[in-house]
């Protein structure tokens, strides 16, 4: 069976000697890369074949043992394997035409130490600390617990900051039998969600309160004389600027969905890759609130990425609960009324109103698609093969396309007409 894998990241807060030995051993991978891509080239030219894995392994044993570059030995032996390793996958997009020839890389360009096994580093998640081969222990910010069984580690240098990335393999859980979803979860642009618990999320404006001081420090990057050391110095710190509200975000919507997650196992969300291809394929006349997407210009691509991240989020969150996501096709969610089902446009009087034409239904337009959403939740829900007694192989819920395949609608017009002109019976 296939284990979900998933990342625990956290600054490390290593002190200043023993930040000097990270960087010490980044750049001896960074040694070991570019050497082996000189004796890749070297062996090229004599007309010889590429080197693979093992034998890079073999030159790198030669050059720990080799007097003159004896320093190598200082790094683990692991982190530098790993290079290879990532050396020689590059080689092999470079044979396959999927990438251009392996560079060497200068100074700062380090890719960061990967240890392969769980024994490579111990784990102090008591004292908050890890410690990696050939280093004492290290401080880190473990902002929460790491579940599961270690991959691997890896250590990478962003800014100056030191971080860990814990990879781990989480046991899949089969959602226990009995479980519906409870929740449904409208996105949207003038509210960043509305759900069925009849709560209204407004986005999160941590971009527009933080665009001031972002201008300030854009002006002041385009002031500074190129290539000066004060442009690089503002450029670093509208770098963090950019990093502060990254975190910020990240952190709110963490929070959001960490609450939905604890409060429903189950929760239906609009699958919103469908939305985006619907819309463009739809034209942009029958949808109601196109315009305001429009008038989002800019933003919308961010507010796309935070769907997408909460989507992410939800995913994890409820298995690791035993739960799941149900993505359901997006498709006329903000149309239909919730009370009767009756379906038309005119529904929607205003952006935030729905009042129904058939049945006098009228509430916030964001809540009714939001119980739109979870109505065609259970619907996909109940029609999954786990819940027809068919045999589990992957104990997770049906993916986002297979559930809008069954319910996509056809595009108005071309895509009925070509399904009639080849010949098929439309059903
Ligand atoms: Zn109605």
């Amino acid at each position: 069976m296939v284990e979900p894998i998933r990342a625990f990241r956290f600054q490390l807060r290593p002190t200043p000697g023993t930040a000097h030995t990270l960087r010490r051993f980044a750049g001896s991978c960074r040694w070991v890369w570019n050497r082996a891509i000189g004796e890749q080239q070297r062996l090229r030219e004599a007309g010889e074949k590429f080197s693979g894995f093992a034998a890079m392994c073999r030159w790198l044993t030669a050059w720990r043992n080799d007097p003159d570059t004896a320093w190598l030995a200082e790094t683990p032996v692991q982190a530098q394997q790993q290079t290879l390793k990532r050396l020689e996958a590059s080689y092999r997009r470079f044979f396959e035409g999927q990438g251009g020839y392996p560079r060497f890389r200068g100074r700062g360009q380090d890719a960061g130490l990967r240890f392969p096994k769980a024994s490579d580093c111990k784990l102090d998640a008591e004292n908050q600390r890890i410690k990696p081969p050939k280093l004492g222990w290290m401080r880190m910010r473990q902002s929460q617990a790491v579940e599961g069984e270690v991959r691997n580690w890896t250590l990478t240098q962003e800014r100056g900051r030191w971080f860990v990335s814990i990879q781990v393999e989480q046991p899949e859980v089969i959602p226990a039998a009995g479980l519906v979803p409870t929740l449904g979860i409208d996105f949207g642009v003038a509210l960043f969600a509305a759900t069925t618990d009849g709560e209204c999320v407004a986005p999160l404006n941590a971009l527009k309160r933080q665009q001031k001081y972002l201008k300030r420090v854009q002006r002041s990057v385009s002031r500074k004389v190129k290539g000066s050391k004060n442009r690089r110095k503002a450029i670093d710190r509208l770098g963090r600027v950019h990093a502060r509200i990254a975190a910020q975000r990240k952190d709110w919507l963490h929070k959001l969905t960490t609450k939905w997650a604890d409060a429903h196992p189950v929760i239906a969300i609009e699958d919103l890759k469908v939305a985006a291809m619907s819309a463009s394929a739809k034209g942009t006349a029958t949808e109601p609130g196109q315009r305001v997407r429009q008038k989002a210009g800019l933003n919308r691509s961010i507010l796309d990425q935070a769907w997408g991240e909460a989507r992410r989020q939800l995913e994890y969150k409820t298995a690791a609960r035993g739960g799941a996501v149900v993505p359901v096709d997006p498709a006329y969610t903000s149309q239909r009324c919730s009370a009767c089902g009756h379906t038309a446009r005119e529904n929607r009087p205003t952006q935030a109103r729905f009042e129904c034409e058939a049945c006098g239904h009228s509430e916030n337009a964001d809540l009714n698609a939001a119980k739109n959403v979870l109505a065609a939740g259970h619907a996909v829900w109940v029609a999954r093969p786990e819940a027809c007694g068919a045999e589990v192989r992957r104990a997770r819920p049906v993916r986002g396309r297979h559930a809008a395949a069954m319910k996509q609608e056809p595009a108005e017009g071309s895509a009925a007409q070509a399904v009639v002109s080849a010949g098929i019976p439309v059903l």
